[in-house]
């Protein structure tokens, strides 16, 4: 049973009303694999996200970058899971290492978010990952499987999650996993799901990376057999993100 190629492009805290136009203009006019082959999910931020819903292809879908972790109601500066459902927006990035890290965002915290999101009937891009501290003292798995069992003891269903594993020191600073490094923590990650979920999901659920992944390097990283996709941040800005999408095949 194949696993769909998955595409997400992450624009963070970026972005104009014209660079978003600009954006959303190459991607609706670029050739790309059909969705029966790659999945595409862009994630403008919040304020943008009516406007790229609206002018971008339909073969493409679109995430918010974060969600309340509860019913909304008197929680001023957030945006609840409810009303992306309600804007009909069908994914949610939940977990990013800049808002466990800036944000203070625990393990509980983002598993919370993981399992009312789905509750709510979004699909969540859940993101692990660790410093180059934890690598360097040989803690990469134990961080990984920590923030995974976090989410795993809050859900029970996997179908509509995607986990992201983004070491940290690769965000942000050109310094890509090499695809033997993606490829052996997908793999753990897999034997992990296995051993503490349950075998089809760890067949099914795509376990995508992230980390200064570009069109120079995106080939050799999706031609590992556990790498499902990738997650893109300063990539995405950038037509670059085509050969990204097409690495899917
Ligand atoms: P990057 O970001 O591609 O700019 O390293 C990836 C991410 O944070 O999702």
């Amino acid at each position: 049973m194949g696993r769909k190629f998955f595409v997400g492009g992450n624009w963070k805290c970026n972005g104009t009303v014209a660079e978003v136009k600009k954006i959303v203009d190459v991607l609706n006019g670029a050739d790309v694999p059909s969705a029966e082959e790659v999945e595409v999910v862009i994630s403008p931020p919040f304020v943008f996200l009516p406007q790229v819903k609206a002018l971008l292809r339909s073969d493409f879908a679109v995430a918010a970058q974060n969600a309340w972790v509860k019913k909304g109601g008197a929680y001023t500066g957030e945006i609840s899971a409810e009303m992306l459902v309600n804007l009909e927006i069908p994914w949610v990035i939940l977990g990013h290492s800049e808002r466990r890290a800036l944000l203070k965002e625990s393990n509980e915290f983002v598993a919370d978010k993981v399992a009312y999101a789905l509750g709510q009937g979004l699909k969540v891009i859940a993101c692990i990952g660790e410093t180059l501290e934890q690598r360097e003292a040989g803690e990469t798995m134990t961080v990984v499987s920590e923030q995974t069992k976090a989410i795993a003891d809050k859900i029970a269903d996997w179908t509509n999650v995607v986990l992201a594993y983004e070491p940290v020191w690769a965000i942000g600073t050109g310094k890509v996993a090499t695809p033997a490094q993606a490829q052996e923590v997908h793999n753990n990650l897999r034997s992990w799901l296995v051993a503490n979920v349950s075998s089809e999901v760890a067949e099914s659920v795509r376990i995508i990376y992230g980390g200064s992944v570009n069109a120079g390097n995106c080939v050799e990283l999706a031609g590992q057999p556990d790498v499902d996709g990738f997650l893109v941040g300063g990539a995405s800005l950038k037509p670059e993100f085509i050969d990204i999408i097409k690495s899917a095949l």
